[in-house]
């Protein structure tokens, strides 16, 4: 893949999203881009948060303190991927939005520390669409026991959910599966859609989508 020019893509991108939302019948002012900055040179980040963007995606909560923690104010920050529980504690302290709640034991020890810290980031399950073992998240057949012991038994409130599609598969299918599992359980937000798909999933209802490679340059 050729470099390209962060702050022409970027723009690129949000023009994409508003077309997207606009061909779907829905507000561009609805779906928000979530710029995955992990592992990208500051050099292809600066301009980007020079154009105005203020939400960004991090993968890991150390790479996430380094890059972000001098340059905080004003930004939502976004953990999205795999959270362990010892990282719990700087997760709730750090991040705007834990993308990656997986499991009973996060669903736990997040529940602790969002009582300890008097503030409790937004929080999505992670769904497994494509249920690989390789890959993070619930089973779409476990996520509403999953949704309804974070609420009931951990007192967590989660608003929205996030998938990663197979990367071999079609993606639509998944979108629609992780938008239906959404529907009823009760939770507005849909994360999904990256830089391949993310039109796609915005035709599915994708409430944000998190875009790095298109917006900042394939990652070393
Ligand atoms: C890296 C990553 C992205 C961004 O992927 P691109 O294909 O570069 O847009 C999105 N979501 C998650 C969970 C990721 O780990």
């Amino acid at each position: 893949m050729p470099p390209i020019d962060p702050p022409a893509a970027y723009a690129d991108v949000v023009a994409r999203i508003a077309r997207a939302a606009q061909a779907a019948g829905r507000d561009p002012r609805d779906v928000e881009l979530v710029a995955v900055s992990k592992t990208q040179p500051w050099d292809a980040i600066a301009p980007v948060l020079a154009a105005g963007q203020k939400v960004f995606g991090e993968n890991r909560v150390q790479e996430a303190m380094e890059r972000w923690a001098e340059r905080r104010e004003g930004l939502t920050l976004h953990l999205i991927g795999p959270l362990q529980s010892n990282k719990a504690k700087e997760a709730v302290a750090f991040f705007d939005v834990i993308e990656t709640l997986d499991r009973e034991k996060i669903a736990r020890v997040l529940a602790e520390e969002i009582q300890k810290a008097g503030k409790a980031p937004a929080l999505y399950v992670q769904v497994n669409t494509g249920e690989e073992p390789q890959k993070a998240g619930v089973s779409p057949a476990d996520a509403d026991a999953f949704i309804a012991a974070a609420r009931s038994t951990y007192g967590l409130n989660p608003v929205g959910l996030m998938c990663i599609p197979p990367a071999e598969e079609p993606p639509g299918p998944h979108f629609a599966l992780l938008a239906k599992v959404a529907a009823r359980n009760g939770l507005a937000k849909l994360s999904m859609g990256m830089s391949g798909d993310f039109e796609t999933a915005i035709r599915f209802g994708a409430t944000s989508v998190r875009v790095g490679s298109a917006v900042f340059g394939a990652r070393g």
